[in-house]
């Protein structure tokens, strides 16, 4: 079975790669395509921590640079569920058109590791994508490995994000540790 990995982050792909790795039968691609991340720096510290998970368990990961910042800014609802699922459509509709074209199977999202996502909505996103390009969506519940998976990218010192990615979440974040990337007038 050929499976395809959206990767939203290292933290949260790591586990689930050693899972997967760990399956007979599985031939394994990640793709890194993740146009909310604000801004361009924390996108490449994202990208460069994925590419060294890449590197190191030898699992081909292919990033997408598309960059849609300003739009994100200035389309995005500001409701979180309402911003949430079309930042998850974006990101699953282009999962599923890359994975039917590279000859995957099934695809799934290391978002389902985390127990901050809304997996249901995920779930229904990515079977619409799927259905969508002909191919299947693989829904599993990877919460109770997300401790595991921070612990491994802390061990390797992989880059540890503060927020989940968009402008709204880095505002909302009050993480002691966050970044300072935005002057106070400028969200
Ligand atoms: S909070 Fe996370 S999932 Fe929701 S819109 Fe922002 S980056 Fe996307």
């Amino acid at each position: 079975m050929k499976m395809l990995l959206h990767i939203c982050c290292a933290p949260c792909a790591v586990a689930i790669v050693e899972k997967f790795l760990q399956e007979q039968g599985m031939e394994l691609g990640g793709l890194f395509f993740n146009p909310n991340i604000h801004p361009k720096e924390e996108f490449d510290k994202r990208k460069d921590a994925v590419l060294a998970m890449s590197q190191e368990y030898g699992v081909p990961v292919s990033v997408n640079e598309l960059n849609m910042l300003d739009y994100w800014r200035s389309s995005l609802p500001a409701d979180k569920r309402g911003r949430c699922s079309w930042c998850y459509s974006v990101r699953l509709e282009e999962a599923a058109r890359y994975a039917a074209e590279n000859g995957h199977d099934v695809f799934t999202t290391s978002l389902l590791i985390s127990p901050y996502q809304d997996h249901e909505l995920i779930a229904s996103i990515g079977e619409k994508a799927a259905s969508r390009h002909g191919i299947r969506f693989h829904y599993e519940d990877f919460r109770p490995l997300y401790r595991a998976g921070r612990e491994r990218a802390r061990g390797k010192q992989w880059y540890m994000q503060k927020y989940c990615g968009c402008y709204y979440s880095y505002a909302e974040s009050d993480h002691p540790k966050k970044p300072i990337y935005f002057m106070e007038n400028d969200l």
